[in-house]
């Protein structure tokens, strides 16, 4: 998959947001284009004052660049809701809920096995699928409101390319669960 320069622009700012700062080589690694596109979308982006190229690559202008959520706060750690990770749960018992990221969204669904679907935003389009679908990216060194981490891709080839740029490892859905199970220790607000 190959993302148009608009999409690919928009996607650097995300980055951005996300990373506060990055190289041009995690950029190149991180998006599969050459440097020299890289470069190409960084200057658009410094022209229309939405970026300042520094050494080697690109950092976001110091005023706050903040994506204000509509989706309201996670019902598992009450944190807002990010729009690129947005996880929503939807169940025959609880309705729908929503989580701020695949961390959250995994642990409620551990919590709350009614929940008879379960939707992840993929990091890189924005689109939604079923998490089961998912490649999961967890621990890499993409900044995100819960800790490890964990970023979902339609794709598992884009998933080992963000794992190129920013490390982490790939997973599965079924890896995935399995790992936070062995990890979780926190419960969700809605379940106290
Ligand atoms: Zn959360
Ligand atoms: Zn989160």
């Amino acid at each position: 998959m190959s993302l148009n320069p608009a999409a690919r622009q928009r996607h650097i700012l995300e980055l951005l947001d996300a990373h506060r700062s990055l190289t041009i080589q995690e950029l190149t690694a991180a998006l599969g284009v050459s440097a020299m596109t890289v470069h190409r979308d960084l200057n658009r982006l410094v022209d229309s004052g939405q970026l300042a190229k520094t050494r080697g690559g690109a950092a976001l202008p110091a005023r706050a660049n903040s994506h204000a959520s509509a989706a309201g706060a996670c019902a598992m750690c009450n944190r807002a809701v990010p729009e690129r990770s947005a996880v929503i749960l939807q169940g025959p018992e609880r309705g729908r809920l929503t989580a701020c990221c695949p961390h959250c969204g995994l642990a409620l669904f551990e919590h709350d096995t009614s929940a008879g679907l379960m939707l992840v935003t993929d990091f890189l389009y924005g689109q939604m699928v079923s998490a089961n679908d998912a490649s999961y990216l967890l621990g890499s060194s993409v900044s995100s409101c819960c800790t490890p981490g964990i970023l979902a891709f339609v794709g598992r080839d884009d998933a080992e390319r963000f794992q190129r740029g920013f490390g982490g490892e790939v997973m599965s859905f079924a890896r995935v669960r399995q790992y936070l199970l062995s990890t979780m220790s926190i419960s969700p607000m809605m379940l106290t």
